[in-house]
């Protein structure tokens, strides 16, 4: 039985008195079925585990560097976000992929580095829109899968978000239909791979402008176990519906 996981990504936002929302949203949620994660911007990391302690919120990073330390200006090294608090890192999110140009080949060199310092990778996958209008998305998601996770792969080490690019921040979704698909065919591809005993662990979130009114009809689909959420995760008035939906799929 794989636990539920609510993971928010504060992704460029977020300061000390953001901090406030931790505490509202574990004040909500004192004990959660599902797992709960929080991942805001490398600054807040140490701060937030802090005020996370002795509450049912993990913290972890949005990004790490491959290589353990070195001549690396701004970057983060995976054992740094360890030492900071961090017990997850969210890795290949499409928007670093565009906007620093991040290849299978990069994530999985970070994959690696993150499984080094004992974090949980949570590896992001998706298709553009393009790409599924052109009937690409299983071919794509399924390179980026292959490309992108190492071998090695168990439910301790990595948690999946299958995130089409389109559908992020736009308030755009996939049909339910369309989301069972690509969830089906990760762990199909998941347990081709790493054998049924690993893969039936691993979990495989969905990510891509989840809301409070949309998050129960999401949290029903098979092989959905939980979400990435961006814009929502923000404010605990958002994201405490969402966790309360996800603990009814899971209980
Ligand atoms: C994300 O950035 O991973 C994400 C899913 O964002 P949003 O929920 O805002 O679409």
């Amino acid at each position: 039985m794989r636990r539920k996981l609510a993971a928010g990504n504060w992704k460029m936002h977020g300061g000390a008195g953001d901090l406030a929302e931790i505490a509202a949203l574990a004040a909500a949620h004192p004990s959660p079925v599902s797992e709960v994660l929080i991942c805001p911007p490398a600054t807040l990391i140490s701060r937030m585990a802090e005020a996370a302690a002795d509450t049912p919120v993990e913290v972890g990073g949005q990004d790490c560097h491959a290589e353990t330390k070195g001549a690396h200006t701004g970057d983060v090294a995976a054992g740094m976000l360890a030492e900071a608090g961090a017990r997850f890192v969210i890795l290949g999110h499409s928007e670093r992929r565009a906007d620093h140009g991040e290849s299978d080949a990069d994530v999985h060199a970070k994959t690696r580095a993150a499984w080094d310092a004992g974090l949980t990778a949570v590896v992001c996958v998706g298709e553009t829109l393009e790409e599924r209008e052109a009937g690409r998305t299983l071919e794509i998601v399924g390179g980026q899968i292959d490309g992108s996770v190492p071998n090695g792969a168990s439910p301790e080490r990595l948690v999946v978000a299958y995130e089409p690019v389109w559908a992020i921040g736009t308030g755009k979704v996939p049909t339910l239909d369309q989301i069972g698909e690509v969830h089906g065919f990760i762990r199909a591809q998941l347990v081709d791979r790493f054998g049924a005993g690993a893969a039936d662990g691993i979990r495989i979130l969905y990510g891509g402008s989840v809301k409070p009114g949309n998050a129960a009809e999401i949290f029903g689909v098979a092989d959905v176990d939980g979400a990435l959420v961006g814009g929502a995760s923000l404010k605990a008035a958002d994201f405490g519906p969402i966790v309360t939906a996800l603990d009814a799929a899971g209980a």
